[in-house]
C-alpha cells in the first residue's frame, strides 16, 4: 500500500463561482475548466458530488490560493494529524 501524503487538497467544484483567484495563486495545481465557468484541480481524482480531491507532499502556493477563493471551497487536510488547516 502506498504512503499517504502529506496534505489533502479538496475541492467543492459545484460551489465554485469561477472568479480564478486559485489560478492566479497556484497555476501549476488549478486551471480553467473546458467550459471556462469554473476552476479544475490539476489530477484531481472525482470522489463524486462535484467533490476532487488531491494528496500532495508540498503545498506550494495552495494555502494562498485557499485563502484567496471567494466562496472558501477550497480545503486542505494535514494527513498526518487528520485536521483541516483550512
Ligand atoms: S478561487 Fe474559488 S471560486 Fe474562484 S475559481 Fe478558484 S475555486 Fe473557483
Amino acid at each position: 500500500m502506498s504512503e499517504k501524503k502529506k496534505y489533502k487538497i479538496v475541492y467543492v467544484k459545484n460551489e465554485c463561482i469561477g472568479a480564478f483567484a486559485c489560478i492566479a495563486a497556484e497555476p501549476g495545481t488549478w486551471k480553467e475548466s473546458v467550459e471556462g465557468d469554473k476552476a479544475d484541480l490539476i489530477e484531481g481524482v472525482n470522489e463524486g458530488d462535484e467533490v476532487y480531491v488531491k494528496e500532495v507532499d508540498e503545498l506550494d502556493n495552495n494555502m494562498e490560493a485557499a485563502q484567496s477563493c471567494p466562496v472558501n471551497c477550497i480545503h486542505i487536510i494535514d494527513q498526518e494529524t487528520g485536521k483541516k488547516i483550512i
